[in-house]
């Protein structure tokens, strides 16, 4: 039996780990992960790695020196299929049953799939994991047409990689905006124009019939039957929480596995962390969600650690986000979820800007976009959830420091 069983080596179950060692828990720790790399960091995959310009060496979270002299084992390319949490053991699809005293899930989501004709073809991608990325980079050379299907923040910068290498790019996006589901209209509504700006067809309201190749894709039709030329396409249309094996042996949740304000999920001994882990968030007014950052990756595998070392605390880390996308670098804080009202600070034609949200005249969420002291000083106002002068918010002369307290 091992003291603590990590299952997934991404980003929450290396900061696991981590913590665990930090806190000074001297018991044994074994990581699975179904990926045969060690930990590494998922965020260049569509930005810096996908662009060619961070050699995979650099994406690792620890070199493996790091691992070996913290007595942290690794079980790579093996996945885990069955937990039985009576007999507190879980199986392997090498067929290992592995015994543990604490165990914590730590799984992240498989890529969201298409399920139209097609969808399988060769030359149809998702970016989850190093695989992806490199399956895309090979093929990139003899690729001119690219589809991406999804305007959220991975088929954007993924769009926005390939534009710079010059591809010819057509962004679809369902809905009537890019990032409908996580940021205001001033913030979509710019990086629409920036992606246009920069070559990539930007189309809204696109429906996506089915996917057309032979042995691989040659386009994408649409369903008013218009037919786009590709040589590839990115499908980045979100995730599915990796927790069959957990609701399967009984754990509460649905989408995502259930936790308290421990990370504990509803069976005993066992732990969620990461992407999979779906929780009341003080910064959603404590409305159960899952969240999908590395801020909340690293934050509740600090607070399971703490739990397993019995010092609990409650996860109410402030939720941070960044994205990178030709020279614009936005920071996120906090969640924008529910809010009533968006303020833009500073002219976005400027292309250096902040969207405050606010909820009952309380700030709950700021989008930096090449505004760092913005996100500095305004990090404060959304721990706080500060009630601020609407007037003086949008006033970029006025520093935010000045409105928080
Ligand atoms: P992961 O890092 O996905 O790790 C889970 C691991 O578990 C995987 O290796 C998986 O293969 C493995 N696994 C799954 N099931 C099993 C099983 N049954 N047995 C064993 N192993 C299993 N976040 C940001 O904050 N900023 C960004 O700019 C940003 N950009 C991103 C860009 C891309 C392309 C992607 C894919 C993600 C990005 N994210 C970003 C999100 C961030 O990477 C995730 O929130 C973070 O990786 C979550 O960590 P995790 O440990 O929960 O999951």
């Amino acid at each position: 039996d091992v003291d603590v069983l990590i299952v997934g080596a991404g980003h929450a179950g290396a900061a696991c780990a981590i913590a665990l060692r930090q806190g000074k828990f001297d018991g044994t720790i074994l990581v699975i992960g179904a990926e045969p790399e060690l930990p590494y960091e998922r965020p260049p995959l569509s930005k810096e790695y996908l662009a060619g310009d961070k050699p995979f060496e650099r994406l690792l979270i620890r070199p493996a020196g790091f691992w070996a002299e913290r007595d942290v084992a690794f079980r790579l390319g093996t996945r885990v299929t069955a937990i039985d949490g009576s007999a507190h053991s879980v199986t392997t699809d090498a067929g290992d049953t592995i015994g543990y005293r604490h165990l914590v899930w730590a799984t992240g989501g498989a890529p969201r799939r298409l399920t139209c004709d097609g969808h399988d073809l060769t030359g149809v991608h998702t970016v989850r994991d190093r695989a992806d990325a490199d399956r895309m980079m090979a093929e990139l050379p003899r690729v001119e047409h690219v589809v991406v299907i999804g305007g959220g923040y991975i088929g954007l910068e993924a769009a926005a990689v390939l534009a710079k290498f010059g591809k010819k790019v057509v962004l679809l996006e369902a809905l009537d905006r890019v990032l409908a589901r996580v940021a205001g209209e001033p913030l979509s509504r710019f990086f629409e124009a920036e992606h246009r700006a920069h070559g990539v067809e930007v189309r809204l309201g696109a429906a996506v019939d089915c996917i057309l190749g032979e042995d691989r894709v040659t386009g994408v039709r649409l369903s008013d039957g218009e037919v786009l030329r590709a040589d590839m396409v990115i499908v980045g249309i979100g995730i599915v929480p990796a927790v069959e094996p957990l609701l399967a042996a009984g754990a509460e949740g649905g989408n995502g596995v259930a936790v308290d304000g421990q990370c504990r999920t509803s069976l005993p001994d066992i732990f969620a962390i990461g992407d999979c882990a779906l929780h009341a968030n003080r910064f959603a007014g404590g409305a159960s969600i899952r969240v999908e950052s590395v801020q909340n990756a690293n934050d509740q595998a600090a607070v399971a650690a703490k739990a397993i070392l019995g010092q609990p605390v409650a996860y109410e880390a402030v939720p941070w986000f960044w994205s990178n996308q030709y020279d614009i670098k936005l920071q996120t804080v906090g969640l924008s979820i529910g809010y009533d009202l968006a303020v833009v600070r500073g002219d976005t034609a400027s292309r250096s800007f902040t969207v405050a949200y606010l909820k009952q005249g309380r700030v709950i969420a700021l989008d930096c976009v090449n505004a760092v002291k913005d996100y500095v000083q305004g990090r404060k106002l959304v721990t706080e959830g500060n009630s601020v002068d609407v007037a003086r918010l949008a006033d970029p002369a006025v520093p935010l420091k000045e409105l928080a307290g």
